[in-house]
């Protein structure tokens, strides 16, 4: 045996990234082939027993396992540093597998109320009616989050940083206050990726994503996963066997190759939604930039400390009101008008009337969301013509 044999479990992520997870079909191909089939053959009716016992390995149906969405589990799994992931059909079909997987009549959860809409829904119109309750929390107030904990509760969600202004809460900490109250933490890593935050390293129990957003990147495909302990992601698995919410192994495959490039994609997202932070921090027409890579965000300090980089979404307020956000909104060629983040084309939504419209007007008040916030996910466009871009629009509230 060769002593210099390299471990892949030493591998480094952009390492892992390229290689983990890869199976070879015995056709020698070298990009990995797409396992578009429902279910696996046998050569003996002895040998199908043996598979469906589990006492050989091997495949059953797609709705349990399937290689090309195994490929993509081990690899997510080896870039989050957890035991095992667990795919499915959207990041809300992670999140609720998640639950279903772990939670019962009479738990409690409490969640940030700074989370995306549809997780809200989930936990306080859908888990409630199953006597599962949920109490939701101002995202940076570590005392809310301690005093809203009861001998039942079981579950701490959170999503950080935070849609739209990008705040940002400390993974350790929030991990201890958890497991000090007998609850597992759950961190949506939607909006830095592992390539930018690790949160299973910080102590959190479960990491889950919608991999629609930065981890396909190229917003082609729906899809989720959750990553963690085998035991803990074992339930979800054998939640999504009986429930079907399964992730289709040509999506599976998309994914996993994206994977290859998602520090490189990742690196330019950073990269220019800092320039154009910085440049949008010094016109005159804008009221306040949210942008954690800015010295004046209030989260600034913190993402420094437990993210490699500050994330590819940033928000700005305008002088005025709906008026003249919708105007410079309305006047971009460039910059796709669409809910969607994390792609390679640049996108821009106005929160209040579209991401969270289903906001009351004090529950908008109190999470920063103003008529005049403008939201942009920088894509991977020229930095030069995003500026010009935008300044066509702000120039006519100038
Ligand atoms: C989009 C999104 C989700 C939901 O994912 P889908 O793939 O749309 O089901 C969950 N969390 C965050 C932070 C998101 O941006």
């Amino acid at each position: 045996m060769n002593n210099n044999e390299i471990n892949p479990e030493q591998w480094e992520f952009e390492t892992q990234a390229v290689r983990t997870g890869s199976i070879r079909s015995g056709e020698r191909e070298h990009s990995e082939a797409i396992y578009l089939t429902s279910s696996f053959v046998y050569d003996s009716a002895q040998q199908a027993q043996a598979v469906f016992s589990g006492d050989e390995p091997g495949n059953v149906y797609s709705r349990y396992t399937n290689p090309s969405v195994r490929m993509f589990e081990e690899r997510m799994a080896a870039l989050e540093g957890g035991e095992l992931a667990c795919a499915s059909s959207s990041g809300m079909a992670a999140i609720l597998g998640m639950c279903m997987g772990l939670l019962k009549a009479g738990d409690h959860v409490v969640c940030s109320r700074s989370v995306f809409g549809t997780t809200v829904t989930v936990f306080n119109k859908y888990l409630a009616k199953f006597g599962v309750e949920s109490t939701f929390v101002d995202f940076t107030d570590y005392q809310q989050w301690q005093e809203a904990c009861r001998p039942e509760t079981k579950l701490f969600f959170l999503e950080t940083p935070s849609n739209p202004l990008g705040e940002v809460i400390d993974i350790e900490r929030m991990a201890g206050i958890a497991h000090d109250n007998g609850a597992w933490l759950m961190v949506d890593n939607c909006f830095c990726t592992p390539a930018l935050q690790q949160p299973l390293k910080l102590g959190a129990d479960i990491v889950v994503h919608s991999t629609t957003k930065f981890i396909d990147g190229q917003g082609r495909c729906m899809g989720g996963v959750a990553v963690g302990s085998k035991e803990l992601i074992g339930e979800m698995h054998l939640w999504q066997r009986a429930a079907g919410a399964c992730m289709s192994p040509f999506n599976a495959w998309n994914f996993f190759k994206a994977l290859e490039t998602l520090s490189l994609r990742m690196e330019a997202h950073c990269r220019s939604a800092q320039e154009l932070a910085e440049w949008l921090e010094q016109m005159p027409m804008i009221e306040k930039v949210y942008y954690s890579g800015l010295p004046s965000h209030s989260g600034h300090e913190l993402a420094k400390k437990q993210q490699k980089a500050f994330g590819g979404v940033l928000a700005f307020t305008v002088k005025g009101g709906r008026e003249q956000a919708w105007k410079v909104i309305d006047q971009l060629q460039i910059i796709s008008r669409t809910a969607n983040l994390g792609d390679t084309r640049s996108t821009v939504t106005h929160p209040a009337t579209t991401t969270h419209s289903r906001l009351s007007d004090e529950d908008k008040q109190r999470a920063g969301i103003t008529e005049n916030l403008v939201r942009i996910s920088v894509g991977l466009e020229s930095v030069n013509d995003l500026k010009k871009d935008l300044e066509s629009g702000l120039s006519l509230l100038a």
